[in-house]
């Protein structure tokens, strides 16, 4: 019987029980390594070093969880059990201040997908179907924040992409791909978990077709990264470049299968409200000088949100149709705001009451001193993203002074946020 050699590397030698990683080569028993594969690419001064150790570790990761392959599936092979859809939005109102309907449909459509992949393949069974979900509703309103809070909890790779920036392949921006490269990149370039994950596609109404203006020569951002985008949504094989960009073209590809990837789509879709009031037959009355009473209508219409208002944003059918689930954010009224500030589990008053208490300093807002900031984010036009930058000015010079002072304790009421966003002088413009 003719004993089994060990392969080893033709160059150096070494085999893969001394940590070689070896590619075959079509000769029998010939191999390389891809420590020898680096030095001859330097050599040739294809890559520079950093490179070469990145590409290595790469490479030997997505090779591991390549074998790995199949061991396990469905349920099991998530990073935790699979909790229910009212726990899930029990989670998610921890976090997230209102926006119910949407915390719901998320929940539903999380467990939903899940459950899919759970499916016994074996079985000649009903295939349960993909549900991609869009979110509309104005910025910063909680939508990247419940996208975020969902892959928290399902502890799975998760990652945003902004629209914008995706272009056709061949022009200026980031391929289509890209956002894959992402997604193995926090998965650790582990394969099938990235495959699992959660990509979230931010301002997917900035995409629209651009066919029609007769200014834009080329549709580089409209149309064809859509189509780009629809193959991704659809789930098909997709070859990522580890790295991403086209810097490199020698790079290695990673195949991922994007059948099992749940992308959730973002955007404000900005004055879907007439489209809606449109499709309803009713006149829009957006011009009502009462705050409140355009807030009731606007509020009321988005409630009727349905797929068909998205095309009048330029969305191709196609991409529409792939989102199926379709669930709507509200804008945040000042009694949300109000919320926002203390009543999450990381709200910001919290984080800043934990970080004096970290210096043995009690730190207290009176209840004045919350109204205020609350009024400065309404006047100032900057929603929930501006409390904390509001927060921040308030407490700058208190955070410098402090640890470097015996003080035990720290009021602030609303005439030292006053007094200290006059002297920062607080800069809208630079939020
Ligand atoms: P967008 O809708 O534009 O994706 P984000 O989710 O990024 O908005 O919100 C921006 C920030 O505002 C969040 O990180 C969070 O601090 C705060 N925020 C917005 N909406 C809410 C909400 N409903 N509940 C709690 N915090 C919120």
């Amino acid at each position: 019987m003719a004993k089994k050699t060990v392969s080893h590397c033709s160059f150096c030698g070494r085999t893969e029980a001394q940590g070689a990683t070896l590619l075959p080569s079509p000769l029998e028993d010939a191999h390389i390594c891809l420590d020898c594969i680096d030095t001859a690419a330097s050599m040739l001064g294809l890559i520079d070093d950093d490179e070469q150790s990145q590409q290595r570790a790469t490479i030997a990761r997505a090779k591991a969880s390549n074998k790995n392959k199949g061991a396990c599936k469905g349920e099991e092979n998530l990073a935790k059990p699979l909790p229910k859809p009212a726990e899930i939005k029990d989670f998610l109102d921890q976090y997230i201040i209102g926006q119910d309907q949407a915390k719901k449909y998320l929940s539903v459509a999380v467990y939903n997908h899940y459950k899919r992949l759970a499916q016994d393949k074996g079985k000649n069974d009903v295939e349960i179907e993909k549900s991609n979900i869009v979110m509309v509703g104005p910025t910063g309103t909680g939508k990247t924040l419940i996208a975020r809070t969902i892959a928290r909890m399902l502890d799975v790779p998760f990652t945003i992409v902004d629209a914008t920036v995706l272009t056709q392949a061949g022009y200026v921006g980031e391929d289509i791909e890209s956002l894959l490269t992402r997604l193995l990149q926090v998965a650790d370039y582990d394969v099938e978990k990235a495959q699992k994950g959660i990509v979230f596609i931010d301002e997917i109404d900035k995409i629209a077709r651009k066919g029609d203006n007769p200014s834009i020569t080329r549709d580089v951002g409209g149309e064809g990264v859509q189509q780009g985008l629809l193959k991704l949504l659809e789930g098909s094989v997709v070859n990522v470049p580890p790295q991403g960009g086209r810097k490199h073209p020698e790079q290695p590809m990673i195949a991922v299968d994007t059948k099992n990837i749940l992308f959730i789509c973002g955007g404000a879709f900005d004055g879907i409200e007439q489209a809606i009031a449109h499709r309803l037959n009713k006149s829009f009355v957006g011009f009502s000088t009462d705050e409140a009473t355009r807030r009731i209508e606007r509020d009321s219409y988005m409630s009727h949100v349905a797929p068909q208002d998205l095309k009048t944003f330029g969305l191709i059918p196609e991409i529409i149709g792939r989102l199926p689930i379709l669930a709507h954010l509200l804008p945040l009224d000042r009694s949300a705001l109000r919320r926002i500030l203390t009543e999450p589990k990381n709200a910001i008053v919290r984080q800043y009451v934990k970080l004096f208490d970290m210096d043995g300093v009690k730190l207290v807002f009176t209840e004045d001193a919350l109204d205020y900031i609350v009024d400065k984010a309404i006047e100032f036009k900057l929603g929930a993203r501006g409390l904390r930058s509001i927060v921040e000015t308030v407490m700058m010079n208190s955070m410098f002074d402090i640890p470097s002072t015996d003080t035990k304790e720290l009021v602030v009421d609303a005439e030292f946020c006053a007094s200290q966003l006059e002297s920062a002088h607080f800069d809208v413009n630079a939020v």
